[in-house]
């Protein structure tokens, strides 16, 4: 097969401890899967459900990065996140088998303009320019499952210039692991490759120039980020 243009590079993810690498098909997140964050966000967590929306595959940006203030936000957030890793897809897949389709789980950071995602929300515009923008989606390397085991509880945190902002712990999700694989599989067809950013707990806040960022979760590689000058 020939192209026009030379095709775009597959975005990927490492794996802790190899030289392989991990294919990004797609990156679903889900919003307000914890109660505190939801009330944060001014939402009320007993009325309105967790819910979905994408990343495009080539936001991925790996361990260690410095990355460039986003263009056109003035409140540029983080958001630490368990990032569930697919090796196998499928439809309408049963919670109780769906972690048999994880391959592995990472740190994320579902870096957000947090003003242009309230701007549209307000205006009931699609979230893409506040969720969905260039280096949004940073990601530590992956752990297998089989060496972690599945994510169930345990500490999640985030730390900014060494000042802890997010604590919380995995078992304060509303919708688990296993429940947000199979409720996603009824909405889209899995593929192996796909990441799903699981949501943050409370306690997101902005970011400026010269912060480095820190996030953990217990068992897993730790994410650092570093954010940079506006280019
Ligand atoms: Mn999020």
């Amino acid at each position: 097969m020939s192209f026009v243009l030379p095709p775009p590079p597959q975005p990927s993810v490492g794996i802790k401890d190899s030289d392989a690498r991990f294919p990004v098909h797609r990156i679903y997140c889900v919003g307000r899967n914890y109660a505190a964050h939801a009330r944060e966000m001014g939402m009320d967590p007993e009325r309105e459900p967790p819910f979905f929306f994408t990343k495009p595959a080539d936001a991925i940006t790996p361990n260690h990065a410095t990355i460039p203030l986003p263009s056109r936000t003035a409140n540029l957030h983080h958001e630490v996140e368990p990032v569930v890793a697919l090796g196998k897809g499928g439809r309408d897949i049963a919670p109780a088998q769906s972690l048999g389709h994880v391959y592995g789980y990472a740190v994320g950071n579902d870096l957000t303009r947090r003003d242009l995602q309230f701007e549209a929300r307000d205006k009931g515009r699609p979230w893409d320019t506040g969720k969905g923008f260039d280096r949004s989606a940073a990601i530590s390397a992956i752990t297998p499952a089989t060496q972690s085991g599945h994510l169930g509880s345990g500490r999640i945190w985030l730390a900014v210039n060494g000042e802890m902002r997010q604590n919380a712990d995995l078992s304060e999700l509303i919708w688990s692991v296993p429940e947000i694989i199979a409720e996603l599989s009824t909405l889209f067809e899995l593929a192996p490759g796909d990441l799903i950013y699981t949501g943050t707990p409370a306690g997101v806040g902005p970011l400026q120039p010269g912060d480095r960022i820190e996030g953990g979760i217990d068992g897993l590689e730790t994410l650092v980020t570093t954010i940079a000058p506006r280019r």
